[in-house]
């Protein structure tokens, strides 16, 4: 059998980790829809946005043709130090499975931020850096991106002020904990140390806050203290740029068997795990020249794809961020406590979204108990223990091994594991105590969010 040549673990070689990141929007005929400025409805200028992002990160948000971008030296060598990620055939998955279909999927939890996050963490950080700023400030949720930055940071000698979603910081004190190890400044969302935490605090007494609030309040912060910008860990072009480097290593490491996904499945919260998996299969598809069926796939009780309005709409809570045009509940819509912390954000990627639009991608929504399954399934035979996030991919990947199985089709699924599970036990003991729920909002809880949207002239 020929499928025995391939390895359990396909690992490039250093030198084979990319020197280059791919924009994918080069390859868009339609391209995404470009950030407004939420005063005047006009597209926000470089110089708009040079006032809360880094000057480098600007230009790369706003870049829409360059189809590759050279990765700084200093980023080459900090990939180097848990790069390449390794890409993983599921041979032990496909047999619990008796499927036919062959599985593999692309790791991003080998590093101690558990997650792809410190992919673009350390770009973001490195363009601050050679601004010559002091630091930077950002939100968290569930608290991987704000540990993959305050590790980015420490390595660069930056300061790194963190507001994470109040619920999380009480939730997962071990997740704090890391970031200030790592030297980061956390603050629990919303707080009393920024004018729109206080009236958030005012309008919601109580409130154990959002990621919507907490972007707020750290764009609040940066854009009051010379020195400092604000960076994010999802959603924006630049982050799926350097996401790119997932997608690019796994399609390096399946051209050195001459294996071609039929299906690329990943999870999506703000869609840029999902972005950089994709990207060069997304970028053959645009130009041509292979095909393939691609799935994004979300929690029932955040379904911005699946159920979202493809709209102008604000990022954060308190609405003083650019417009994006994307697939998106409102800026009100607050998700139920699922617990895949990473995929409560109410938007999405402009660049995915457009591509949704278009019918070059699907989207499917699943309901966590449905994922835990997954996800211990999945740990048991392959032994790693996925994120909650993460696991809505296997759930989805499972499902489509399952359908080859009836079918006798051999097909070949390649799937995003985007990190691990470790501070999610609350969560796994939940689901493992028979107690966890899952909640899907009806039409109206979804109304009162679309009703929210901003008018924006010429758009809808
Ligand atoms: C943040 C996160 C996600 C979701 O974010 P995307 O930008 O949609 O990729 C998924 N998995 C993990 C482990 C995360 O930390």
């Amino acid at each position: 059998m020929s499928e025995n040549k391939i390895p359990y673990k396909i690992y490039l070689n250093e030198d084979e980790i990319p020197k280059k990141w791919y924009n994918l929007r080069a390859d868009m005929e339609n391209k995404p829809a470009p950030l407004l400025n939420p005063g005047t409805g006009q597209p926000m200028t470089a110089e708009e946005l040079g006032g809360v992002f880094c000057e480098e990160l600007v230009q790369q948000e706003l870049d829409d043709t360059t189809p590759y971008i050279d990765i700084p030296q200093e980023i080459q060598d900090f990939y180097k130090m848990y790069r390449p990620a390794p890409l993983v055939r599921a041979y032990c998955l496909e047999k619990a499975l008796g499927t036919p279909a062959k599985i593999y999927y692309k790791f991003e939890g080998n590093n101690t931020s558990g997650s792809h996050k410190l992919n673009s963490a350390i770009a973001q950080a490195y363009y601050a850096k050679k601004q010559g700023l002091k630091g930077v400030t950002t939100e968290t949720g569930a608290g991987q991106w704000g540990t993959a930055l305050s590790m980015a940071c420490a390595y660069l000698g930056l300061d790194c002020k963190v507001y994470m979603v109040k619920v999380s910081y009480e939730q997962k004190p071990f997740r704090r904990e890391v970031m200030r190890t790592y030297g980061a400044e956390v603050t629990p969302s919303p707080s009393m140390t920024t004018e729109i935490g206080k009236k958030i605090l005012e309008a919601h007494p109580g409130t154990t806050g959002s990621l919507g609030c907490a972007i707020s309040e750290a764009v609040e912060v940066a854009v009051t203290n010379p020195g400092y910008r604000y960076v994010l860990g999802s959603v924006l072009n630049q982050v799926l740029l350097h996401q790119s480097v997932i997608g690019l290593e796994a399609k390096a490491a399946l051209d050195k068997y001459g294996v071609k996904p039929d299906l690329i499945i990943g999870c999506a919260g703000g869609g840029s795990n999902l972005g950089g998996l994709i990207a060069p299969f997304m970028g053959e598809k645009l130009r041509g020249e292979a095909d393939y069926r691609i799935i994004a796939v979300e929690p029932a009780s955040c379904p911005s794809f699946t159920r979202g309005k493809f709209a102008y709409d604000f990022c954060d809570t308190g609405m003083i961020c650019p417009l994006a045009k994307m697939y998106t509940l409102g800026s009100s819509f607050i998700p139920s406590a699922n617990h895949a912390g990473g995929l409560r954000f109410h938007g999405m990627s402009t660049t995915l979204s457009q591509l949704y639009h278009d019918g070059y991608m699907e989207a499917t929504a699943v309901e966590q108990t449905s994922v835990f399954e997954a996800a211990e399934q999945f740990a048991r035979c392959e032994g790693i223990l996925p994120a909650p996030e993460s696991s809505h991919a296997i759930r989805v990947a499972i499902d489509e091994a399952l359908k080859c199985k009836e079918t006798g089709e051999e097909k070949t699924i390649l799937f995003g594991l985007t990190g691990t599970g470790y501070f999610d036990m609350v969560a796994y003991e939940k689901f493992n105590n028979g107690e966890m729920s899952d909640y899907i909002p009806t039409d109206d809880d979804l109304k009162a969010g679309f009703a929210a949207l901003p008018k924006v002239p010429g758009q809808d």
